[in-house]
């Protein structure tokens, strides 16, 4: 098996900063060393890091696609958006659904089944929708959205055919908590979002199962010290993570600060990338509906609506150190272990450990990423 060795770098995960080497063999890292302390194994390939940072690849919960292309539109547009991410640090993808007439988002299900059988950086699909709040739909088509019953979420579950990992429901509809112990009981993780719940309708979901929060604080009630409503309900439960879009946009630095304070390693940092992600300014589609995106900001035509982000996890990172003023140690953490846990992948993903995953990413000083492992394939940069 090819072995390449990454020397003069400085790691950095969850665990903290080190001056070290890695050594990648095949799909997996085999091996870890201090510099001073442990001298590097030979290897096939060397590569001098020249003091560069080395973080475990992103992870990315929330997504629907980039470079131009979008999830929704097949297998090559999946793949074309992927592309663009995995040069951008991202090597484990969820592919987020919007809603759609169901016979569609059935048909997607079969897409990103095929893709997660035959590609092991696509994590499977988020659902998020058709169980959404009216009133919360954010860049959702009204027309696709629908109540939960038993029915269609066993109609979802079985074209899903094992990969659904995420579903994002709002709880306060009718048959919604009823619907979070049927995906929680096969296997999927619920999270709450696209919602109108107080606290204690928030509660009930978490209590039926749901453990993630769809990009806090957008699309939910915010935060009244008479009212607290989901998001306090989020910060209070130690087994729910938060997802959090970190573009300087969604939620401010100083509120995206606060969110990492009250609750801490259990913050996911998701890009809820659109289709201009990592591409250019113009109009584009999410899903059923026309998005403008001006000097990077994609909101519906004719509204303020944000519709998705134009995020890149490397831009999530850099904007958690430079402008929020996250430990960089958490922040890395954020991207990495946080969503590896919420996969139920912490053992083979999220860490620069012997026996986890050759998934690594390069940066430079200025938080660019320079190149990508994503299963021990050279993937960008
Ligand atoms: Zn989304």
């Amino acid at each position: 098996m090819t072995t390449t060795l990454l020397t003069g770098g400085r790691l950095l995960d969850a665990d903290g900063s080190r001056h070290g080497w890695i050594l990648l063999e095949g799909d997996r890292i085999a091996a870890t060393g201090l510099k001073g302390r442990d001298a590097p194994p030979p290897a096939a390939t060397t590569i001098d890091l020249a003091g560069r940072t080395l973080t475990p690849g992103f992870i990315d919960l929330h997504g629907h696609g980039g470079g131009g292309a979008a999830y929704d539109n097949g297998p090559d547009e999946i793949r074309q958006a992927l592309a663009t991410h995995r040069a951008h640090g991202t090597t484990r993808s969820v592919i987020s659904l919007v809603a759609n007439p169901l016979d569609d988002v059935v048909a997607s299900l079969g897409v990103v089944a095929a893709l997660s059988e035959s590609d092991p950086t696509v994590v499977g699909a988020h659902l998020e929708g058709p169980f959404l709040a009216i009133g919360r739909r954010g860049a959702h088509s009204p027309e696709f959205l629908r109540e939960p019953d038993e029915a269609t979420v066993a109609t979802l579950l079985e074209a899903g055919d094992g990969c659904i990992r995420q579903v994002t429901i709002a709880p306060e509809l009718p048959g919604a908590v009823d619907a979070v112990r049927q995906f929680v009981a096969a296997g999927v993780v619920v999270a709450i979002g696209h919602t109108e719940a107080d606290e204690y309708l928030a509660r009930a979901a978490f209590e039926a199962g749901a453990t993630l929060v769809t990009h806090i604080f957008n699309a939910m009630p915010g935060i009244h010290h008479r009212d607290p409503g989901p998001i306090v309900a989020g910060f209070d439960d130690d087994t729910v993570t938060l997802e959090l879009v970190l573009d300087g946009v969604h939620v401010h630095p100083s509120v995206a600060q606060m969110i990492f304070r009250a609750a801490p390693h259990r913050v996911a940092l998701v890009t809820d990338a659109m289709a201009a992600a990592g591409g250019q300014d113009g109009y584009y589609q999410l899903g059923s509906l026309n998005v403008t995106v001006q000097n990077g900001l994609a909101v519906l035509n004719g509204t303020q609506t944000i519709a998705g982000s134009t995020l890149t996890q490397d831009v999530a990172l850099r904007t958690a150190v430079t402008v929020a003023g996250i430990d960089e140690a958490r922040a890395v953490e954020a991207l990495t272990r946080t969503p590896a846990c919420v996969l139920g992948r912490d053992d083979e993903w999220g860490s620069l450990a012997a026996g986890f995953a050759a998934d690594v990413v390069v940066l430079d000083d200025a938080w660019r990423t320079e190149r990508v492992w994503a299963n021990g394939v050279v993937v960008g940069g």
